[in-house]
């Protein structure tokens, strides 16, 4: 119970990986602020799930890509638990397509959620974490982010960007005790690639060294670490947690 009492926003947290980030935070003692855009039935069901192990939660829907509704989710969060010392920036969509076929709008859609939501979130949280001289973000990037991948320019664009922006940001933060660090997933089960033929998903299965798909707790159990004090001396870092699929 290293982080007992901490309060943290997870972005995305209703479903997927965002979830058992929630769940993993909330059994450490974190209070957590349950985001989401639109499912509030599974928003509702993480925030039951922590509630019956014990633990304190709350949701809220936000389009992280708003910046209306960011303000409006840090405003409740600090009415409901009075402070924040956690941010994962975890909401991300796909639109995949290959380049000669991706529209406008799937690039914007992409931007928008995935690269824009991480900025709007993390400078709205810093502003208190300066204040209070204590803050730890983690932003869910991607394998792809790292390696690149036909037919999702526009995501591997944004999970690059995020790469680039956490160590940033860690740099202007780090004299002020907030660290900044990044997760970067390979193919974990989750409703964004459950939906992939199973063909394709036997080839990605070749390309994993450790010979299996991933699963949400397996993120999770590193981006509590990368939260805790254990990590205190970590800041700017993009972790790997991909079965060794980049290397
Ligand atoms: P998922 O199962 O599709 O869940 C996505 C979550 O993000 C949902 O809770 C969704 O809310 C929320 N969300 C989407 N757009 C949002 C917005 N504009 N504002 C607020 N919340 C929004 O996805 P996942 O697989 O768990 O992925 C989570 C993160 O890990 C993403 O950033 C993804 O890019 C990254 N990642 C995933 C994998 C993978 O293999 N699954 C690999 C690498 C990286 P609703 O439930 O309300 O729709």
């Amino acid at each position: 119970m290293m982080l007992k009492d901490s309060v943290a926003i997870v972005t995305g947290s209703g479903r997927g990986i965002g979830r058992a980030i929630a769940l993993e935070l909330a059994t450490a003692g974190v209070k957590v602020v349950v985001n989401y855009a639109g499912r509030s039935d599974k928003a509702e069901e993480t925030v039951e799930l922590i509630r019956a192990a014990g633990g304190e939660a709350v949701a809220v829907q936000a389009d992280v890509s708003q910046q209306a509704d960011v303000d409006r989710l840090i405003r409740t969060t600090l009415e409901q638990f009075g402070k924040i010392d956690i941010l994962v920036n975890n909401a991300g969509i796909t639109r995949d397509t290959l380049l000669l076929r991706m529209k406008e709008a799937d690039w914007d859609a992409v931007m928008a959620t995935n690269l824009k939501g991480v900025f709007l979130c993390t400078k709205a949280v810093s502003k208190g974490m300066l204040k209070q001289r204590s803050g730890v973000i983690v932003n869910i990037s991607s394998v792809v982010g790292l390696s690149g991948n036909a037919g999702q320019a526009n995501y591997a664009a944004a999970k690059a960007g995020i790469i680039g922006f956490t160590k940033s940001v860690a740099k202007e933060f780090a004299s002020r005790g907030i660290r900044v660090n990044a997760v970067a997933p390979g193919y974990i089960l989750t409703d964004m690639t459950g939906t992939l033929p199973e063909g394709m998903q036997t080839d990605i299965l070749r390309g994993i060294p450790l010979g299996r798909i991933g699963r949400p707790e397996d993120v999770a159990c590193v981006v509590r670490f990368l939260v805790s004090p254990e990590a205190s001396y970590m800041t700017g870092q993009t972790l790997s947690v991909d079965g060794g699929m980049e290397m």
